[in-house]
């Protein structure tokens, strides 16, 4: 298949820097878009799979899941598109498109496998997917999403993961009016469940281990916030419906099965690369649920988008040049971030 070459941010091992790099993208296909990337959200997805946490990257790796940009080529079937749209690509860029969960617009659970931005197998290339920390990229535009104006296109890009990761269970568990909603960790997805689960109603209470996010967790909207490292606080919380667990590393779980109500749900979306361990009285007094939810699919986060436009919902972001994102995956690894970086990809 015909190829073009674009240049790229990526790494051939574990333990080197992100370097500058010359890719490959099919030449469009006929449902094909050609977006021009503006920006590009780093989600510690990114930093996991750079250093190969979960062991399953195949390098060299180009990593980059929440990408918006300009479109600058439609292929010959595409109506969905025109030149100039602005466009956005999350995580999901292919799935089989005929199973049962793809039917239903659940293209993350595709019974054949769906295929991830980057480091998925490329069906049209071979290799292996490039993904956003890049100038350009070629996708099917099923799996493009129209991006509404928002007034900072920067600031929007970390909805295409970090907004869509928080927005599906926060409306799968049904959060909003008189319900009563906890979210761990003040991250990039932490900070994104705040403000759309406020935006859906709920009572939101952040559980934080760091002292200087309590304050900044009440101007992102959340209505009480907890240091998770103090016992006397902890214990003083019950009666939750639902917990958001977005914690990127081991951590004790159990504490938040005991601040649930009856048949509260502790849902887990951060991926550490440990398992962690469930005390079974922990789920069973109160009959509680540990369960998980991964990204969202595309009608999904199409939707979500809208919902973010008309909330006026943006991330807290660090807008970084090309050359800053080795500094900014050392800062992110250290949780020193409020609350996303974002990549200007045309700096
Ligand atoms: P992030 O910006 O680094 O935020 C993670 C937060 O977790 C930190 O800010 C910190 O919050 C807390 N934390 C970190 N280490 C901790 C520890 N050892 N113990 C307790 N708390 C700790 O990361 P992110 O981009 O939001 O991603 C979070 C996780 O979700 C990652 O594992 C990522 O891979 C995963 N993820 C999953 C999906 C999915 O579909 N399931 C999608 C995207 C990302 P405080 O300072 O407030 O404590
Ligand atoms: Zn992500």
């Amino acid at each position: 298949m015909e190829t073009t070459i674009t240049k790229a941010y990526g790494t051939e091992s574990a333990d080197a820097p992100i370097k500058n790099m010359d890719i490959k993208r099919r030449v469009l296909l006929d449902n094909d878009v050609e977006i021009d990337i503006l920006y590009c959200g780093i989600c510690h997805s990114d930093l996991h799979a750079v250093h190969n946490d979960w062991g399953a990257t195949t390098f060299p790796i180009v990593p980059g899941h929440e990408i918006v940009g300009k479109v600058t080529k439609v292929g010959d079937k595409v109506s969905k598109f025109k030149v100039g749209d602005l466009a956005a690509i999350g995580c999901i860029v292919d799935s089989c498109g005929h199973c049962s969960q793809c039917n239903h617009g659940e293209e993350q659970f595709c019974e054949e496998g769906w295929t991830l931005v980057f480091n998925a197998p490329d069906k049209h290339i071979g290799g292996v997917t490039y993904g956003g920390f890049s100038q350009q990229i070629v996708c099917d535009a099923d799996y493009v999403l129209k991006m509404p104006e928002f007034d900072d296109l920067a600031a929007a890009a970390p909805l295409l993961c970090a907004g869509i990761t928080t927005y599906s269970p926060l409306k799968h568990w049904k959060v909003g009016p008189g319900k009563k909603v906890g979210i761990v960790g003040i991250g990039g997805l932490g900070h994104m469940a705040i403000k759309i689960a406020k935006a859906m109603g709920a009572e939101v209470t952040v559980f934080t281990t760091s002292p200087s996010k309590v304050e900044d967790a009440k101007r992102l909207g959340a209505d009480h916030a907890v240091l998770s490292k103090d016992e006397e606080q902890m214990k003083s919380q019950s009666g939750f419906h639902m917990v958001l667990d977005t914690v990127s590393a081991k951590h004790d779980v159990n504490a938040y099965l005991n601040v649930l109500g009856v048949d509260g749900s502790l849902v887990l979306v951060g991926l550490p690369n440990q398992p962690l361990e469930v005390g079974a009285f922990n789920v069973v007094n109160g009959r509680k649920s540990f369960s998980g939810s991964n990204i969202g699919g595309i009608s999904e986060t199409q939707e979500m988008l809208e919902f973010c436009k008309e909330h006026n919902i943006t991330a807290d972001i660090e807008l970084i040049k090309t050359d800053q994102i080795n500094t900014a995956f050392n800062r992110l690894e250290k949780g020193d971030v409020r609350y996303r970086f974002v990549i200007d990809i045309k700096s």
